[in-house]
């Protein structure tokens, strides 16, 4: 019988996860795809919100203030890259001049600190701005973030610190006993006194499933195109239109990586997997972005993508024991600000467990630093020199693109939370994110992944199962 045991591997159970780890607790993690963060952690604008946009006295408004403070220690104990870039929220028009007195009363509702600056100023830092600018509303504490680097990080310290994870295996039926939960999955059957629902776009059919409450999650979908580093220097910070009632609007974002990302749109999807990207949808990006940056070098875009937000009928994040279930733990309709709220909520999912499982003892030898995969092209001459002497395969460039070791991408599989897949290499080491997406260095991915694994390049997976790189010979 487990403790504790989470379903859903994304940065909400992963940060979860690690939070109990601080207890001598016997906590698993089932996850249905093949790596963590593969669904809604892996698609989003990876923005570490300030906290003035949620309605204040909501969930929304407390865990993102919370989470947007403890980012700087968390991002540092776990070695994860993290920027405190600020953001600006842009007003073109006389009305949205209105708006953003409306956003400076919420920012001070929640205890944000911001500060109007006028047309000059924002020039001044973000000379892409489109010159019609009339005023902005900045806010010094939004950051961006790795959001599936952290994912990771969060679940290979779990890791360390005794958590289990449990890939490939789907939660299928929950039954409710005396003691606790049966949990069957494709895989087995499991018991714990405690269950955590961290399912995503799921979490509703999850909460069903153990007859929890009943809520309902809408996926709404947010299409970005992604610029090659060459136009990392677009913008310095966040850059955000005047929000409307149903999304943050479409935004453009500098990653910690020294891309940028344009987007999303905010549309309303039937299909909880639905993942593609449509014409019209990034024509809508396209025509928003032109009005906040001028001129958008759309001739680096190197790809494009789709994330579904977890909205539920609630209006607000589900985070709290079951009433109709005792024991389990909803952490549901965790749409935007989830990413940014993640680690505050890892503490009241905490608060939860705990106030559950009494007897919970702290366990002393928790650690909470993670030694992060060391970055070759971060080094100075004489730290890479000296890498190289100790280990040669540093001094094997894969990606060209992003100069990304043989010895990193060696590292990414040999971790707790270890890469099996190309794209899983590709989220923790970078190669095939640069402007060749791969075309160079795919095939030497799939021979390290293949040696390293002990299995054939015919195996190797792209990324779910079934999707094979390579179907065999053309010649013998
Ligand atoms: C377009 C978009 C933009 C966003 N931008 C931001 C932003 O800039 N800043 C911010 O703070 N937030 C942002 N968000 C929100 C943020 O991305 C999410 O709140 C966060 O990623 C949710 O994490 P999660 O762990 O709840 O969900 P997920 O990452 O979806 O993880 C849920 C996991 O549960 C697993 N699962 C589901 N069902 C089962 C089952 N039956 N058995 C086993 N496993 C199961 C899934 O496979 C998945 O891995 C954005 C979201 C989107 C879509």
């Amino acid at each position: 019988m487990y403790d504790v045991v989470i379903i859903g591997a994304g940065i909400i159970g992963s940060a979860a996860a690690r939070e109990l780890s601080r207890y001598q607790a016997d906590i698993l993690v089932l996850e249905k795809e093949n790596d963590i963060a593969n669904s809604t952690t892996m698609a989003n604008s990876a923005i570490v919100h300030s906290g003035y946009d949620p309605v204040p006295g909501t969930k929304k408004a407390k865990f993102n203030v919370e989470g947007n403070r403890m980012y700087p220690e968390i991002c540092k104990e776990l070695q994860v890259p993290f920027k405190q870039t600020g953001s600006i929220t842009l007003a073109f028009t006389d009305e949205e001049v209105k708006t953003l007195d409306e956003m400076e009363a919420r920012s001070k509702k929640n205890g944000v600190p911001v500060r109007r600056i006028k047309r000059d100023e924002i020039l001044e830092r973000e000379p892409n701005v489109k010159r019609n600018v009339r005023e902005g509303l900045l806010a010094e504490t939004a950051g961006i973030v790795g959001p599936w680097e952290l994912a990771i990080a969060y679940m290979e310290n779990a890791m360390e610190n005794g958590v289990e994870l449990s890939l490939n295996n789907r939660v299928k039926q929950i039954h409710k006993e005396e003691s606790g939960f049966e949990i069957i999955t494709n895989q087995n059957r499991y018991e714990s006194r405690v269950l955590i629902n961290c399912a995503g776009v799921y979490a509703d059919e999850i909460s069903a499933m153990a007859g929890g409450e009943k809520f309902n999650i809408k996926p709404r979908s947010g299409q970005y195109f992604v610029l090659d580093r060459n136009s990392g220097s677009l913008v310095n910070s966040v850059i955000f239109p005047c929000p409307t009632p149903e999304s943050k609007g479409v935004l453009v974002v500098p990653t910690v990586h020294g891309n940028v990302l344009l987007g999303p749109t905010s549309v309303e999807r039937e299909n909880k997997d639905g993942l593609e990207t449509t014409k019209e949808g990034l024509d809508y990006v396209r025509t928003k972005v032109m009005q906040l940056v001028d001129p958008i070098p759309f001739r680096d875009v190197i790809r494009s993508f789709t994330g579904l937000r977890a909205t539920s009928d609630r209006d607000d994040f589900i985070i709290e024991e079951s009433v109709k279930c005792p024991g389990m733990v909803n952490v549901a309709g965790i749409d935007s600000p989830g990413l940014t709220s993640a680690p505050a909520i890892a503490l009241e999912v905490k608060k939860i467990v705990t106030e559950i499982l009494k007897d919970l003892q702290p366990d002393l030898a928790f650690h909470p630093y993670r030694q992060g995969i060391v970055s070759f092209k971060s080094l100075s001459v004489e730290e890479k020199e000296r890498l190289i002497g100790k280990d040669a395969r540093y001094g094997n460039v894969i990606c060209r693109c992003e100069t990304i070791t043989e010895g990193e991408i060696v590292d990414a599989i040999h971790r707790k939370t270890g890469a099996t897949t190309v794209k899983g290499i590709k989220k923790r080491v970078r190669p095939g994110t640069g402007r060749c997406q791969g075309g160079f260095c795919e095939p030497r991915v799939v021979e390290i992944l293949a040696r390293e694994l002990g299995v054939s390049r015919e195996e190797v997976l792209y990324d779910e199962p079934g999707s094979y790189i390579l179907t065999g010979r053309t010649k013998d």
